[in-house]
């Protein structure tokens, strides 16, 4: 009987592999092949068909996509792992948090343990070749039967997302199918490619508000414990063909610098590889910083995993492109001109290129990961405890207290579920008071979100500018939220009992306007997208609002049935002629969109505007959007700002002291003081008009140019000082309240939330 078992065994070991179905075979076109998509369900489709077909591939579901897709996560490992996954999870889990165990069984369990890599595809869904990499990738994972690619297996349990935006995905296959063979072939889609936050859906890693994000973040940080997370990203055209790690400078200091050197071991054997395949123009040292906290793996750093980002140069869509050698430019950080560098030793000539090519680079990386990863898996795991416990001791005796006795106590709930949902430890007190001791495995993280940021200033070369920001540069929450959180040292023998889940009570502004009919509202929606919309609107649907989204032939229709119309943060020139703002000399050219997606305010979307304040509505603008509302409508208002230049005025995303006059309907409830999330922001001036209106300066920034940069970087304060951040006015019969900052940021910046929900009730 067992002789017989063992013969069944082993013919079904070996035909199973000639019975797994490629990506193409099971699809019935050509995956990879110009002008050839395969969409996320028929990509789920193929996960599940191979995981059928193999023992060594599982499907693991997310949860569901903000559309309601399966948001799925393959596991890919040997056979022999994928019985033992639990043990090699709890491994994993023990060493990400090493707090009572000494060296040996720490050593002991990074002989025993198996490397655990995450790789994210198609976060972003216009990069879309990595979403039809991944099946090829785990069909050759399955089917292998050579030494190598088993002894990889057997080291190495693969977790892999082939898109962290299902719903983008679908948005961008569809597109793209309906317009190919016409001119539009490839082109940009006319909205966000997430049903909120567009772009930004890699901005929210920290904070969490989207379904995606909290579920693989749940994943991550709570079910399996990566060492390694690599996140596969294209950029634009006319550069290199793939960025890989080293990242460039800045980097945040208070990273563990073992994350560095692991990025770049795992990056350079990536590099290294595809060099040997004769794949030119990679580059390092590139663009990409090493300080930033929002992006995927990004906020890894913080929490002891080793996070990689790859970029590779884009097609259009799956269509071909043809770059001339005079079109390839640097420009940027690690490239100034295009030639060859010591991070750049093998540029590429220019040509044809197509999403073909962007598979095979990534799944070169992608390989040479996992040959990393078998090859260090005792360093990987182990190095996971190393940075644990140095993070243990660098928060030491330290802690931070939430008081119960605060301003907004419900936004302080939020914040400790947050940092709970995070796989922070908080305790909490008798009186309420939730406590944080720092000597945890993520202390780092904890710094790093609640104390102020202070831009490192690096220079390249000496009396040469500092590298800026790549995206923002503060991410401070006590003060985006408006919550009080003490930094201080656990009282002695302090035991409050550990909360592991937390249901903040409703809002004061939300009870407050609870008795009322919601107001109905409207935001403008460009053709193209704007992230600002996408965030005003998940705001306010969030918030049981459900705005609706207007196109701008919808606004030029007449703005009846309405009580509020919100401009978020767009330009002006946008706004008004649909066309891209752009310093002279500078490229302004943006691809054609269909026609039914075109247009925009105009003269008649001017005037409906007017029409509808004049009637009574009210009209609120956010940061850009005030530029538009000062130049159409005759207003006491004008920007300090419009004339400045970056050399003037620079600020790329920073918390920024305001005073706040609290006696206004919009100001309502807030405290005197509060943080305003400054991104290129607008300064107001006002004057005293004639008698048809009134106008209130809102918010003030401070007298003294030391005391407006609160976390961050800023250059040029002196021009905000006793500048207006926020006015409101009547005009007409309706009102006009502007925003000079994004009140609404990102769904970060809870401080300033209730002046957008005064504001939409003002007058109501
Ligand atoms: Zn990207």
């Amino acid at each position: 009987m067992k002789r017989f078992v063992c013969a069944l065994l082993l013919f079904a070991a070996t035909t199973f592999a000639a019975s797994i179905q490629t990506p193409s075979q099971f699809l019935g076109f050509e995956v990879g092949a110009d002008r050839k998509l395969a969409d996320y369900r028929q990509i789920v489709s193929y996960f599940h068909a191979l995981a059928a077909a193999s023992p060594r591939v599982k499907v693991e579901s997310l949860g569901k996509t903000t559309l309601g897709e399966d948001f799925i996560m393959a596991v890919v490992t040997s056979e022999g792992n994928m019985r033992n996954l639990e043990k090699i999870r709890e491994t994993a889990r023990k060493l990400a948090d090493p707090r009572g165990l000494n060296d040996e069984q720490i050593a002991q369990l990074a002989r025993d343990g198996k490397s655990i890599v995450l790789v994210t595809c198609n976060i972003h869904s216009s990069e879309i070749a990595s979403s039809q990499m991944a099946m090829e990738w785990a069909h050759a994972l399955a089917s292998a039967n050579d030494v190598e690619t088993k002894r990889r297996l057997d080291n190495v349990v693969l977790l892999l997302v082939p898109s962290l935006n299902p719903d983008g995905q679908i948005m961008i296959t569809d597109y793209y199918r309906k317009y190919l063979g016409t001119r539009y072939e490839g082109g940009r889609l006319p909205w966000l490619y997430h049903h909120y936050v567009g772009h930004d859906n890699n901005r929210d890693w920290f904070m969490l508000t989207q379904l995606e994000t909290k579920e693989l973040s749940r994943a991550v940080y709570h079910e399996w414990y990566p060492q390694v997370w690599v996140d596969e990203h294209q950029m634009g055209t006319d550069g290199p063909r793939m960025f890989i790690p080293p990242f460039a400078d800045p980097l945040d200091p208070t990273v563990h610098p073992l994350i560095w050197r692991e990025a770049n071991l795992v990056g350079t054997n990536m590099a290294f590889r595809l060099e040997q395949q004769e794949k030119a123009g990679l580059i390092y040292g590139f663009s990409f910083d090493a300080y930033w906290l929002g992006g995927t793996r990004n906020t890894g750093w913080w929490k002891n995993i080793t996070g990689l980002l790859l970029e590779t140069a884009s097609a259009r869509i799956a269509s071909p492109i043809v770059i001339d050698p005079s079109e390839l430019r640097g420009g940027q950080k690690g490239l100034i001109d295009y030639k060859a560098t010591i991070n750049h030793p093998h540029p590429w000539a220019g040509g044809t290129w197509r999403m073909r090519d962007i598979m095979d680079y990534e799944r070169i990386a992608s390989d040479a990961l996992l040959e990393t990863a078998a090859d260090r898996r005792e360093d990987l795991l182990r190095d996971v405890a190393v940075r644990a416990r140095a993070a243990v001791a660098f928060g030491g005796k330290s802690a931070y207290r939430i008081p119960h006795d605060q301003h907004d106590w419900p936004t302080a709930q939020f914040l400790a579920a947050l940092l709970i949902e995070h796989g922070v430890e908080i305790q909490q007190a008798g009186n309420g008071d939730y406590w944080i001791s720092m000597a945890q495995p993520y202390s780092r993280f904890l710094d790093e979100l609640l104390e102020p940021q202070r831009y490192p200033e690096v220079r390249l070369q000496p009396g040469k500018d500092i590298l800026r920001p790549y995206d923002v540069a503060s991410w401070t929450l006590p003060l985006a939220l408006g919550v009080t959180v003490e930094k201080t040292v656990m009282p002695p023998k302090a035991a409050f009992p550990r909360v592991t889940e937390i249901k903040p009570e409703t809002e004061e502004v939300i009870k407050r306007h609870a008795s009322q009919p919601k107001p109905r509202i409207a935001i403008y929606n460009p053709w193209g997208g704007a992230l600002d919309e996408g965030w005003t609107r998940w705001l306010l649907d969030s918030y049981g609002f459900t705005p609706k989204s207007l196109h701008p032939q919808e606004v030029k229709a007449g703005l009846q049935n309405l009580d509020v119309f919100i401009l978020p943060d767009i330009d002006k020139e946008e706004i008004a002629t649909g066309r891209r703002a752009g310093g002279e000399g500078s490229m302004k050219y943006v691809d054609e969109l269909p026609p039914e997606n075109r247009g925009a305010l105009e003269k008649e979307g001017a005037q409906a505007l007017r029409t509808f304040v004049e009637n009574g509505g009210t009209l609120i603008a956010f940061n850009a959007g005030c530029d538009y509302v000062i130049d159409n409508f005759n207003i006491p208002v004008r920007n300090v700002l419009a004339k400045a230049t970056p050399t003037d005025f620079s600020v790329p995303g920073s918390l920024a002291r305001v005073h706040i006059r609290t006696d206004h309907p919009v100001t309502a409830g807030m405290p005197e003081e509060t943080a305003v999330f400054i991104d290129h922001p607008i300064a107001f001036e006002t004057t005293l008009p004639g008698n048809e209106m009134q106008r209130w300066v809102l918010a003030t920034y401070p007298d003294d140019a030391r005391d407006v940069l609160l976390s961050g970087w800023i250059n040029g304060e002196e021009k905000l000082t006793r500048k207006a951040a926020a006015v409101a006015m009547t005009f007409g019969k309706g009102r006009i309240v502007l925003f000079g900052f994004r009140p609404q940021h990102r769904g970060q910046t809870h401080a300033t939330y209730p002046m957008v929900f005064n504001a939409l009730y003002w007058g109501r």
